[in-house]
C-alpha cells in the first residue's frame, strides 16, 4: 500500500502564495513633538494583480504618498507588512520604480544620460551595446529620441516627467510607483502625458499604483479606484472597479453613461469624506 505523501502535501501548502502585491493590515504612526504619535495609516489591507494599474485617491494628508513610499521600501510601516511575491519589502529595490510629481532629474547629465545611469546601476549584466539597445528603445517609447542629448534645463516639464517615466520603465521594474505624475503639468501637455503612458501599459502590462487627485485620470487609466477616507487613521473606504476595456480610447470612456456615473460617485465619496473633517 502507498503511503500517502505528507511532506508533498506540507510543502504544496507552504508554497501558497500570498499574491503578487499585497499590502497586510498595514498602519503608519508618526511621532508628534508632544511625544504622542498621530496614526496615518490605520489597517490598509490590499491586493495588487501584476499586470494592473490601479489609482489611489484621497485628500491630501490622507496618508497616499506614505503609502506608496512604503511600497516602495522608503518607509518603513508601524505594524504590518507588503509582501512582494511573498517577499516582505523592508528596503527601496530595482524591481519597484518610483516617478515623482517633480522630476528628479540629475541636471549636469543629458535625457540619455539620466536613463543610461539608471540603466548601467540594474542592468549591469548586460553589454554597453545591449545597455544602449535599452536606453534607445525607451528614450523612443516616450517620443524623446529627437532630445537625448538636452540637458534637463533645455526641455519643457511634461518632456522632463518622460524622461523619468522612461527611466523608471527602463529597468523593468515589476512594479510602477508614481506619485502625482502628472500634478505639476498643464492640462494639455497633461492630457497627452497620459494618453502616452497608458498606450505603453496596455503594450506592456505590469503592476503600476498611480497617486491622484483628478478623479478623471483615475478613471481613464486605471482598472480599480482604491478610495482613501481622511486622515488620521486613514482606511480604505472604497475600492471602485473601472469596467471601460483596454485599450481605451478617452474620448469613448468621457463620452459614456457609465464613466459620469463612476464619477459622479468618486466626487461624492470625496465630498462626503471632506465633510467629516
Ligand atoms: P498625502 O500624500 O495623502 O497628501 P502624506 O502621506 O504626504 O499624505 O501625509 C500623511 C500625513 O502624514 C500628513 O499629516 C503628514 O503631515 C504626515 N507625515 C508625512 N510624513 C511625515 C513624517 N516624516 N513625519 C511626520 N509626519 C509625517
Amino acid at each position: 500500500m502507498v503511503k500517502p505523501n505528507t511532506h508533498l502535501a506540507s510543502s504544496a501548502a507552504a508554497t501558497t502564495s500570498k499574491g503578487f502585491l499585497v499590502i497586510e493590515d498595514l498602519v503608519k504612526a508618526y511621532p508628534t513633538p508632544n511625544g504622542g504619535e498621530t496614526v496615518v495609516l490605520d489597517g490598509i489591507n490590499l491586493s495588487i494583480g501584476e499586470d494592473e494599474y490601479i489609482s489611489v485617491i484621497g485628500h491630501s494628508g490622507c496618508g497616499k504618498s506614505t503609502l506608496l513610499k512604503i511600497v516602495g521600501g522608503l518607509e518603513r510601516s508601524t505594524s504590518g507588512a507588503v509582501w512582494l511575491e511573498d517577499r516582505e519589502i523592508r528596503k527601496p529595490g530595482a524591481d519597484r520604480m518610483m516617478v515623482f510629481q517633480h522630476y528628479s532629474l540629475l541636471p549636469w547629465l543629458t535625457v540619455r544620460e539620466n536613463i543610461r545611469l539608471a540603466v548601467d546601476e540594474v542592468l549591469s549584466h548586460l553589454s554597453s551595446a545591449n545597455k544602449q539597445q535599452v536606453v534607445n528603445e525607451h528614450l523612443a517609447m516616450v517620443n524623446l529620441t529627437e532630445a537625448a542629448n538636452k540637458y534637463p534645463d533645455e526641455i519643457s516639464g511634461g518632456m522632463k516627467q518622460r524622461v523619468g517615466i522612461a527611466r523608471a520603465l527602463a529597468i523593468r521594474p515589476k512594479v510602477l510607483l508614481m506619485d502625482e505624475p502628472f500634478g505639476a503639468l498643464d492640462a494639455l501637455t497633461r492630457g497627452k502625458l497620459q494618453r502616452q503612458v497608458l498606450d505603453i501599459w496596455e503594450n506592456h502590462r505590469q503592476a503600476v499604483m498611480m497617486i491622484t487627485h483628478d478623479v478623471d485620470e483615475a478613471l481613464f487609466m486605471s482598472d480599480r479606484i482604491i478610495m482613501m477616507t481622511n486622515g488620521p487613521h486613514a482606511k480604505i473606504g472604497e475600492i471602485l472597479e473601472v469596467p471601460f476595456p483596454h485599450p481605451r480610447k478617452i474620448e469613448d470612456v468621457r463620452g459614456s453613461k457609465e464613466f459620469f456615473a463612476l464619477r459622479n460617485h468618486a466626487l461624492n465619496f470625496l465630498d462626503h469624506h471632506f465633510s467629516q473633517d
